[in-house]
């Protein structure tokens, strides 16, 4: 007999999760207003609603915690830390940040000025929101088969580099700092870019003379699926991967609270001295001294655990298997969902499942209470909320895809939350035909209006 998959760890340390009657989860949404965001986490059984943060850690992360020196300069965890970078991504010189986003704006603080143009992949919306804020343009050149949501294509998250050489042609050199590459593509659903992609990205990209920064918060997810998914790399381990993928960069962004596996933290990697220098000056003002640039040593210490942790070949077999685990049981029975499947989240096509709830009443959202009432599981809507209104016109703006999202967090539950969170979407399912109408917004903000938004049932 075969033997079965199995997780790669075995569990240290539990935190208690409520379970809660229907009764009680109609009440909750209803107080909190028909948004999801607005729900105490105690009331939710099973949290899907971002895989940013809320990873575990492992029994060496924790033991590298008591070890964090936090002294402000000099510290030995910065040192454990850049040693670290170096091994894994290869890049000499790096610069720590509070997370993600706080990494785009000291890079792009030294990069970027009005008028510039940015193209890349999807660009996720903090990368953009910090290019659009210069007043600068992003520009997506992501593949065309990226946006058929029922298309089998490896590699989702591709350049297409007819599009990309276009714009480097039809711009001077001097308007484009940068190319941004996002590695997996988390805007076209966590969908990876191949090795060869890369490659000759950065060849037109040295052919125009112009630098590529990858983005870098899933890094490993994308290796695991080159490794599975492209010929020539599949005896090569994912760290020989992941240092050839930063080979084909001048530096990157990171968000650790993704593929390094800690709650919080972020940094960028860099190349060139020159490059460094520059950033540095952003990154004393914005987000700290050079040595701690926004985390303390022990989250230094731990992230630096967390590279080796996310970069093992078990763990991620582990983590994207089951994120098809999950992905598989709701394809089979018939529930529309983008495919292939991410390596972090499950997207369902909402307005495929709930075709009776017209579009001006939120699919998505509609489509994400009913499953936190039928089981307690918590998703988040990647839809017409989340587009905002058109800032001219005042109009909803109607994104191409409505869709759900369950983003599943790292090392956190087991396939048995999996078969719960299948089961409760499938009950759904079954009686999406008396499901007809959604919500209407009762108060919301200018923008980012998907956090604090208040909803009333139709
Ligand atoms: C999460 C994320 C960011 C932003 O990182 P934060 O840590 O949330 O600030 C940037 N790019 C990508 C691709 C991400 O997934």
């Amino acid at each position: 007999m075969e033997l079965p998959f199995a997780e790669s760890y075995k569990i240290k340390m539990v935190e208690s999760i409520k379970r809660s009657t229907r009764q009680d989860r109609k009440k909750w949404i209803e107080e909190a207003d028909y948004n999801l965001f607005n729900i105490k986490s105690d009331r939710v059984f099973i949290d899907l609603l971002t895989d940013s943060g809320t990873g575990a850690m492992s029994d060496k992360q924790w033991s590298e915690m008591m070890l964090g020196d936090e002294s402000y300069a000099g510290a030995s965890s910065f040192f454990k830390l850049k040693d670290a970078i170096k091994d894994i991504t290869g890049f000499d010189y790096f610069l720590p940040t509070h997370q993600g986003r706080a990494a785009e704006n000291v890079l792009f603080s030294s990069k970027i000025k009005e008028g510039d143009i940015i193209p890349g992949n999807s660009h996720f919306d903090t990368t953009k929101g910090h290019i659009e804020y210069r007043k600068a343009h992003a520009i997506d050149c992501t593949i065309d088969e990226a946006f058929i949501t029922t298309l089998d294509h490896p590699f989702k998250g591709n350049v297409d580099l007819n599009k990309l050489e276009d714009v480097l042609k039809s711009h001077p050199k001097e308007k484009i700092p940068l190319i941004i590459l996002t590695i997996t593509c988390n805007s076209s659903g966590g969908q990876p870019v191949s090795m060869e992609n890369m490659r000759a990205l950065k060849e037109m990209a040295d052919k125009y003379g112009i630098q590529v920064f990858f983005d870098s918060a899933r890094f490993a997810e994308n290796a695991y699926f080159i490794k599975m998914r492209e010929e020539a790399y599949k005896d090569m381990s994912i760290r020989e991967i992941v240092r050839e993928m930063f080979s084909y960069a001048d530096g990157m962004t990171m968000s650790s609270k993704k593929d390094a596996i800690v709650n919080m933290g972020g940094f960028i990697g860099f190349r060139h001295e020159e490059d460094y220098d520059k950033a540095s000056v952003f990154n004393i003002l914005f987000e700290g001294y050079l040595s701690y640039g926004g985390m303390s040593g022990r989250d230094m210490n731990a992230l630096a655990q967390g590279l080796y942790d996310g970069t093992e070949f078990d763990y991620l077999d582990t983590r994207i298997k089951q994120v098809a685990y999950l992905g598989k049981k709701l394809k089979d029975y018939g529930i529309p969902i983008q495919y292939p499947y991410g390596g972090h989240a499950i997207f369902i096509d909402a307005r495929k499942f709930l075709p009776k709830v017209p579009k001006e009443q939120y699919i998505a959202q509609t489509l994400g209470i009913e499953i936190y009432i039928e089981g307690g599981v918590r998703g988040v809507e990647i839809g017409t909320l989340l587009a905002d209104r058109d800032p001219e016109t005042g109009e909803n703006r109607y994104p191409d895809l409505e869709l759900l999202r369950l983003a599943i967090p790292r090392r956190v539950y087991t396939n048995n939350h999996m078969d719960y969170i299948a089961a409760a979407i499938i009950n759904v399912y079954d009686r999406r035909d008396q499901i007809k109408t959604g919500f209407e917004i009762v108060k919301e903000a200018p923008i980012l209006r998907h956090f604090t938004v208040k909803l009333k049932k139709i």
